[in-house]
């Protein structure tokens, strides 16, 4: 079973269509029975789209500054629910 933990990492791999059929369908799975991770997908696919729709590719640094500013705000996110 996936953990939130693994969504950052794994989410990033089905952006790129890196990931296999089977973790693809884990991932939809965990992101179908958590709220906190279906945000964070969803505001990921949209830096994604906003990233490709900008014109030019982005860098590798420019790609993990917005992954961690992600994985930043679902970490607040997370614990101002507790
Ligand atoms: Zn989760």
């Amino acid at each position: 079973m996936l953990k939130c933990r693994d969504v950052p990492a794994e989410a990033s791999l089905a952006l790129d269509n890196e990931l296999s059929r089977r973790r693809t369908m884990a991932l939809r799975f965990h992101i179908l029975m958590c709220r906190h991770c279906h945000r964070y997908m969803r505001q990921a696919r949209l830096l994604a789209q906003a990233w490709t729709n900008r014109g030019e590719a982005a860098s590798e640094d420019e790609v993990n500054n917005v992954m961690q500013a992600c994985r930043d705000n679902a970490r607040k996110t997370n614990s101002e629910d507790v």
